[in-house]
């Protein structure tokens, strides 16, 4: 059978003839090709990741999302590709094939548009770059355990993701007289960090941004992720609109505590205790330690460690050492 196209030659694919098939193929073959190119380093960000070293690999590859053939049965082979970042060309070598037929052959040279930009490996070296600042404060207003406690966990949890995301990195950390700031170069990792601590301690969060500049026409915004933690101990007495209360437990989502005069005890919640105006009356905590020496009944008979007074108290326990709160003779089961 001859070619339905040109009725000249023998059809040799489906109803066409190799030439003519060839004739039906278009490439659109893109102007420019965008790169980043780190000046520091070298370094060469093709797509949306950032590669060292061996580059043409990569960039073969982003010529092959680049480059629409127009019928999908047929395979674009792409070979070797060239770069020339002085002169930004980058120049390949394109093979259009049906199943195992060649086609068509064609050299190709695109123009680069090189933007000068340093990596984050780089950045991070300058301690210049950073997306979002986790804030980390206490309810007290001091740098207490809870501040290094942060800091340590923040730090592992970067350096365990850093591995598999270069864009995850810590700049720099300042410490403050009232805590401590951690930069972060990937705004996510500020948001998860955030909630790991909320999942922790009884803390609240707000998140504020700023302009930090324009890239590419639009606005692009620092987040800062500022998260206070109630840092005081069981026994701690805190006062709000000349109300006193005992803190008698602590937990992630509650605060509870008990009103010393009428020994009425109130759940608070985050927006209770971090949005009101609190003063703090005794952050000691007054957190004793007592022996047990009986548990029967619904009831314990418990003795001050240091003064050997005995006490009663509605609590069953097995431990022979118990923590209670202990304020002018009165014991508090903490919650
Ligand atoms: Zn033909
Ligand atoms: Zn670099």
């Amino acid at each position: 059978m001859l070619c339905i196209l040109c009725g000249k030659e023998e059809a040799t694919h489906g109803r066409l003839c190799k030439n003519c098939l060839a004739s039906t193929i278009s490439l659109n073959i893109p102007e420019f090709m965008d790169i980043t190119l780190c000046p520091k380093c070298g370094s060469i960000m093709v797509g949306k990741s950032w590669y060292r070293g061996e580059i043409i690999p990569r960039i073969a590859k982003a010529l092959k999302k680049l480059i629409i053939l127009n019928n999908p049965t047929f395979r674009l082979d792409i070979s070797s590709v060239s770069e020339d970042i002085e002169n930004a060309t980058v120049g390949a070598h394109l093979e259009v094939y049906h199943n195992e037929t060649l086609l068509m052959e064609q050299d190709i040279t695109i123009k680069l548009k090189i933007t000068r930009n340093s990596c984050p490996t780089c950045n991070r070296v300058s301690g210049s770059y950073y997306e979002s600042i986790l804030q980390v404060r206490t309810f007290s207003h001091e740098v207490t355990e809870v501040i290094n406690e942060i800091e340590n966990f923040s730090t592992k949890f970067i350096e365990n993701i850093e591995g598999g995301s270069p864009t995850s990195f810590i700049s720099k950390i300042v410490h403050q007289r009232e805590g401590v700031d951690i930069f972060l170069g990937k705004r996510s990792d500020a948001l998860k960090l955030s909630k790991m601590i909320m999942d922790r301690y009884f803390s609240n969060l707000k998140v504020s941004k700023s302009l930090a500049g324009m890239k590419e026409g639009s606005e692009i915004y620092r987040y800062t992720y500022s998260i206070r933690i109630f840092n005081l101990n069981l026994g701690s007495i805190i006062e709000s609109r000349s109300q006193k209360f005992i803190v008698t437990g602590i937990h992630p989502q509650s605060l509870h505590v008990i009103d010393p005069k009428n020994m009425n005890r109130t759940v608070l919640k985050r927006s209770d205790v971090f949005d009101e105006n609190w003063k703090i009356i005794d952050p000691s905590g007054n957190l004793k330690k007592f022996i047990v020496l009986s548990s029967s009944n619904g009831e314990s008979e418990v003795m001050d460690t240091v003064t050997f007074k005995t006490h009663t108290v509605k609590l069953v326990t097995e431990k022979k050492e118990v923590d209670l709160i202990l304020i002018d003779n009165n014991i508090i089961l903490p919650q």
